[in-house]
């Protein structure tokens, strides 16, 4: 199973890595840090899922998802952002992310998002 990591920060990315092959330890990892390259290597690549940060330089990850869904109307997309404002989790989720978690994430809440929020 393919998971694609967002994020611009490479110890975020590192911290999410770790978390998901944790909870899946087969998993094959891509990494972006920013939009435009989760964008491109989500339509090379077709991951099951996606974490996806919101705040990154050359596309921000709002454009990313829309992006990514306007790919995939499937794509299962996790956000993962500092930006814990309800407004901020409503606007993702009706752009059709799956759900969105505060940073940093952790070993349960991955689990949790591996059994509830995405058909794997
Ligand atoms: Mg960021």
């Amino acid at each position: 199973m393919k998971v694609l990591v967002v994020d611009d920060s490479k110890i975020a990315r590192i911290s999410v890595i770790k978390n998901v092959v944790g909870v899946m330890p087969d998993v094959e990892v891509f990494e972006a840090t920013n939009g435009l390259e989760a964008v491109e290597l989500f339509a090379k690549e077709r991951p099951s899922a996606v974490f996806l940060d919101l705040t990154m330089p050359v596309m921000n990850g709002y454009e990313a998802l829309k992006r990514i869904m306007e790919i995939d109307k499937a794509a299962q997309v996790i956000i993962v952002s500092a930006d814990i404002q309800s407004e901020a989790k409503l606007r993702v989720l009706a752009a059709g992310a799956k759900n969105m978690y505060p940073k940093p994430i952790n070993h349960e809440i991955v689990k949790l998002v591996f059994e509830k929020d995405l058909l794997v």
